[in-house]
């Protein structure tokens, strides 16, 4: 596990904006946030990619997501957010200690120097049928 940016936060080397923080999880807010109230929730766990977290520490993160995202819609106002979780360079993974986004969606104008939110390009394929139970299988086999 390399050390990042957020290893010298979660030991206090670097100043956050902390939102919540208990035994196994952080959240606080993006420094470049991608709309008003953008926040990260990041387990204290070193684990570089979701694929590598405990089952505890996942158990940990997916107890308070529902809730920190609760909170940042009631802070912003925000009626709609994405949840994000980029895994690798190549998805586009900068920080490489698991964390999840939280980014509120704005719809129309927004205050000068805030972003509207997430965008996202999604070129779907089409599953067809044969494929995809084969692909089911495989990946059903490999769930440990
Ligand atoms: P990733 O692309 O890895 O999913 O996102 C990493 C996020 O961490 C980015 O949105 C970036 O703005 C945020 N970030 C990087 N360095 C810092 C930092 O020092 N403090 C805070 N609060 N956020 C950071």
């Amino acid at each position: 596990m390399p050390e990042t940016i957020f290893s010298k936060i979660l030991r206090g080397e670097i100043p956050c904006h902390k939102v919540y923080e208990d035994q196994h999880v952080l959240a606080f807010l993006d420094i470049f946030p991608l709309s008003h109230g953008h926040t990260l929730v990041i387990p204290k766990e070193p684990a570089a990619t979701i694929d590598q977290l405990s089952d505890e520490a996942s158990a940990a993160i997916g107890r308070v997501l529902p809730r920190m995202t609760r909170a940042v819609l009631a802070a912003t106002g925000a009626k709609a957010c994405n949840i994000l979780q980029n895994n690798g360079a190549d998805a586009h993974q900068a920080v490489m200690h698991v964390h999840f986004h939280i980014i509120p969606k704005f719809v129309g104008e927004v205050p000068a120097g805030q972003g509207a939110g997430l965008g996202i390009g999604w070129k779907a394929g089409k599953l067809e049928g044969n494929a995809g139970v084969a692909l089911a299988r495989e990946i059903g086999a490999r769930v440990q």
